[in-house]
């Protein structure tokens, strides 16, 4: 047989990586997306890869980053009849992985990232517009092209678009594979009709097969048709938007895109999160010696005005909106405390649900303790403290939480969605196996029978230990996760070098 190269050999051992991310740890956070794009990029180093950032240069975000040097002194890309001018500013983040942030005063030197206390941002189409298109016209200039391209949620969505359409003959970019990751399907930067012109794209892409959705413009749909592989961040979570109870109305889209699409679970930083060196928590622990932990929650309950008692004590850090299903524990609340628990929860968010905890802890003082806020430390001793994390979620693409409080030993309780669902494993008594407790039917029956079964393991003190060892040795550190995406970028280079 003649010996034409095996596609295979076409994909280099060592790729060149470009993570595009609207946010990025620790520079500007507003989610979970800003600790993936922080600590996938130096998994990725660790595996050897070459891999870099793009990001918006946001107010203040060169605090961080070490000196700068403008590597792309001037990119230029149209925004409709009109110039807009940035450049390319060159820093360091952690493991001196290379971070490109997108200088554009007019649209990133603000107060926020995406807006205020009044809303969105009245520019933010524009804005992105931008981001996605100086992304690809500074890639001409750079000396540097990726093999792959990992653009996240709908701020880089555009980033496939362009590649695919407008830039698809440049001989320098034709050949880049790109990865598209949806962090979260319920924000997909949907705007009108008329900020079409501004995209450069044409209005043949302005159909359902492209980036039109219901007569609006839809950036992360626009990811989602374009992206060469999709991924979300667990693999039921990426199961569950294919249907319309989760889809957010792009379930269609996703269907069609199902052989593409698949679910990479997040990790978490093991040294970040460590409950052996934790500086925030009272006394630090390991699996082999868990007495810190019982210093850690007698501390809690004092921080936080519970009785210092030996009952379950529930933790809970949360956003408070509505996907969490904290109505459930409102609801269910009454019947935990019959069962002599102690509830501690820490979380901000909307009025009417901070108003229900904060009635809640009025009511049951020395019982249930409400902290209203974002606090990091709290959190962690929260963390640290409890028995039990509660996170009865109505969808939950991944969730950090549980990974959290399952290195810190405390025992999950869950709903079964989502990532919660792929990195909990049901305790089973008999067998001494399994990390957590899980209820599927969104009620609050179901959460309270669900914590009657950790309630009835915890009274057994020896085998409640064993629980905790058993939270406590699974590994859901970042290599893991990043090598699964390494041999995603091989599969998307392979496709695309087709
Ligand atoms: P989501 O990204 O939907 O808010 P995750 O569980 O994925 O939920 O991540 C939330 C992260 O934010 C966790 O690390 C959690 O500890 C942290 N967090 C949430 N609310 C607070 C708060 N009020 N104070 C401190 N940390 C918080």
């Amino acid at each position: 047989m003649a010996s034409h190269p095996h596609p295979e050999a076409t994909v280099p051992q060592r790729l060149r990586i470009l993570l595009i991310s609207s946010e990025v740890e620790p520079f500007a956070k507003t989610g979970g997306l800003a600790d993936v794009a922080g600590a996938l990029p130096k998994a990725l180093a660790g595996l050897g890869h070459d891999v870099r950032v793009l990001m918006p240069k946001y107010r203040g975000v060169e605090r961080h980053a070490g000196s700068l040097t403008p590597v792309i002194p001037r990119v230029q890309v149209p925004i409709a009849d009109r110039r807009a001018e940035g450049a390319w500013i060159e820093g360091r983040m952690g493991a001196g992985i290379p971070i490109y942030f997108l200088a554009q005063d007019q649209y990133y030197d603000r107060d926020a990232l995406y807006g205020t206390s009044e809303g969105d941002y009245w520019d933010n189409c524009e804005r992105f517009i931008f981001f996605c298109r100086a992304a690809v016209e500074g890639l001409k200039h750079l000396g540097w092209i990726p093999h792959v391209i990992h653009a996240n949620d709908w701020q880089s969505g555009l980033v496939p678009v362009y590649l695919e359409t407008l830039y698809r003959d440049d001989p320098a970019l034709a050949k880049i594979a790109t990865l598209f990751t949806v962090h979260n399907l319920a924000y997909q930067g949907v705007f009108w009709h008329y900020d079409v012109p501004m995209t450069g794209l044409g209005w043949d892409l302005f159909t359902p097969a492209g980036i039109e959705y219901y007569g609006k413009l839809n950036f992360l749909k626009g990811g989602l048709v374009f992206g060469d592989l999709l991924t979300t961040v667990s693999r039921t979570y990426a199961r569950e938007i294919q249907t319309p109870e989760f889809g957010c109305g792009l379930e269609g889209v996703l269907l069609a895109r199902s052989a593409a699409l698949h679910g990479v679970v997040n990790g978490i930083d093991y040294e970040v999160w460590n409950p052996a060196s934790d500086p925030a928590i009272p006394k630090g622990y390991t699996a082999d010696d868990l007495k810190g932990k019982r210093a850690c929650k007698a501390a809690l309950q004092e921080e936080l005005g519970l009785a210092q008692e030996p009952v379950p004590l529930v933790g809970m850090v949360t956003r408070l909106v509505e996907q969490k299903g904290l109505t459930l524990v409102l609801d269910a609340l009454p019947g935990l405390l019959a069962e002599g628990v102690q509830l501690a929860l820490l979380g901000s968010g909307e009025p009417a649900l901070e108003q229900a905890f904060g009635d809640a802890a009025a009511k049951h003082a020395g019982r249930v303790a409400v902290r209203l806020g974002y606090d990091a430390g709290l959190a962690r001793r929260i963390y640290a403290g409890a028995d039990c994390f509660l996170m009865p979620s109505r969808y939950e693409p991944c969730g950090l939480g549980q990974l959290i409080s399952l290195r810190y030993g405390t025992i999950p309780l869950v709903r079964w969605t989502g990532g919660l669902a792929d990195t909990v494993k049901e305790f089973d008594p008999a067998k001494q196996a399994g990390t957590g407790f899980g209820f599927a039917p969104f009620t609050h029956e179901a959460l309270l029978e669900c914590a009657r079964r950790a309630l009835a393991v915890f009274r057994q003190p020896r085998l409640w230990q064993r629980l905790m060892r058993n939270a406590m040795a699974e590994d859901f550190s970042w290599e893991a996760s990043a090598r699964e995406y390494v041999s995603l970028y091989r599969k998307a280079v392979k496709a695309a070098a087709s």
